[in-house]
């Protein structure tokens, strides 16, 4: 991927295979002898020594050039940056070592009118892609320009980066851009199909995790592109069957993750890991019910759920006011009502959140009908019991069902999600380290 970076036969070509090698002496003798070859370029395509040393991942000697002021924004005969180079191929520390000596991540190449932004979700390298959105979001760019207009940059055929994510198959890439207000149902102008979502984009790639990604985000099952198609007959036209069954319109809704909610990302890392872990939970039993009985019927291994035994009895004290199944594991601030995560998130989800309207009325504690300030992990009250610490969320005294229903109404009522979802209780939590298992579910690195 990605293209060359040739040396040519010339006087230079020493200078330039030693850039490419990392061979920090021979470079620092060359330029020694001659400064003017800091301003060497290949023959061909412009490269320049910072762009061989970025596409290469040759830090030390990119930071000794840029340490002689060397501008950071040099551009080949594409118009790409070395930062587009390094975000290309991958190469995190130099991506940092630019983007700290000011490199400018608002340039377009003359190719496709592409910034270093859509090069890391194009290939997929999502530490570049997350390294990058943080170093912006703290930049004078976001300042001037806005930072949600640069997470939702167009490239020179309407193409935002979550397009390029989504076609290329880049589940993490997708998740990243979503985390930081990547609009979920934008329509390309000219790229692929005119009018498509990354929904569609995603259809037509085939990848599971990305059709998987964007419905939790609030995708639109139903919007059709240019031509009037939806994503569903995308998949179905390219055989992904898979992909075609989430995506058919008949299949129940996904649940949609409640990011753009304030306090959601402002969760503490432990509330965060609890709440997405029961998300997933959800989801994932709803698409084992969609792809159940299909050929691509997923794994058995939940059908037991329940019956495992050691889930030890909770005191009713312990249980979620709401549900009367899930153990409170979340404590609403600054009120201290508690409830447990499956309710917490029933009550924060919505189905096709539109991320563009700015006002979306927060949640209320649902028992004092007070603001919520802050959700943390709730402080288990049963303190008998030694294994029972409030960072023991793993714990299977969490989990403890008394009755079983059929998930399967698409109500967003609050209760009726709330017990919908409360149901799938019973495959969690069995065993402890489940928490590292359950983020393999969500595609993260
Ligand atoms: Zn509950
Ligand atoms: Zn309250």
């Amino acid at each position: 991927m990605g293209q060359g970076l040739s040396c040519v036969a010339d006087p230079e070509h020493g200078l330039f295979s030693a850039v490419q090698s990392g061979d920090l002496e021979t470079v620092k003798s060359m330029l020694g002898r001659d400064s003017s070859l800091l301003h060497q370029r290949t023959a061909y395509d412009r490269q320049s020594l910072l762009h061989i040393a970025s596409a290469n991942g040759q830090i030390e000697i990119l930071s000794m050039i840029l340490d002689r002021s060397l501008n950071p924004d040099l551009l080949n005969r594409k118009k790409q940056t070395p930062l587009m180079l390094a975000a290309m191929h991958g190469k995190i520390s130099c991506v940092k070592k630019l983007l700290d000596a000011g490199a400018n991540v608002l340039k377009f190449d003359c190719l496709n009118g592409r910034t270093c932004l859509h090069y890391a979700a194009y290939y997929g390298h999502s530490h570049c892609l997350q390294v990058i959105l943080s170093s912006t979001q703290s930049s004078p760019v976001a300042a001037s320009w806005g930072y949600a207009r640069f997470v939702n940059i167009r490239d020179g055929r309407g193409a935002t980066p979550l397009h390029l994510a989504a076609r290329q198959r880049r589940p993490d890439s997708v998740h990243i851009l979503l985390d930081n207000g990547a609009l979920v149902c934008a329509s390309t102008g000219g790229y692929g199909y005119p009018g498509s979502t990354p929904l569609h984009l995603a259809a037509r790639g085939g990848s599971l995790d990305c059709v998987r990604e964007l419905l939790a985000w609030g995708a639109d099952r139903l919007q059709s592109d240019a031509s009037g198609r939806i994503p569903y007959s995308v998949a179905i036209k390219h055989m992904h069957g898979a992909c075609a069954a989430l995506l058919n319109p008949s299949s129940a809704e996904p649940l949609v993750w409640p990011s753009p909610l304030k306090f959601i990302s402002e969760l503490n890392q432990d509330t965060k890991v609890l709440l997405e872990r029961a998300f997933m939970e959800a989801n994932k039993e709803r698409e084992n019910n969609i792809l159940k009985g299909t050929a691509f019927s997923p794994s058995q291994s939940h059908s037991d759920a329940g019956a495992s035994g050691g889930i030890s009895e909770a005191d009713d004290s312990e249980l979620c006011s709401i549900c009367f199944e899930q153990v409170c594991t979340i404590e609403v601030q600054n009120c201290g009502h508690q409830m447990c995560a499956h309710c917490t998130l029933s009550l924060c989800c919505h189905n096709k959140l539109n991320p563009t309207t700015a006002s979306i009325t927060p949640p209320v504690c649902p028992f004092c009908r007070g603001p919520i300030a802050r959700l943390a992990v709730a402080e288990l009250k049963n303190s008998n019991d030694p294994d029972h610490s409030a960072n023991d969320i793993n714990s299977s005294k969490l989990k403890k069902s008394r009755r079983s229903r059929n998930f399967s109404e698409g109500s967003s009522s609050f209760k009726g999600l709330s017990s919908a979802i409360g149901t799938l209780g019973r495959m969690s939590g069995r065993g402890s380290g489940r928490i590292a298992a359950d983020k393999d579910l969500m595609d993260k690195p």
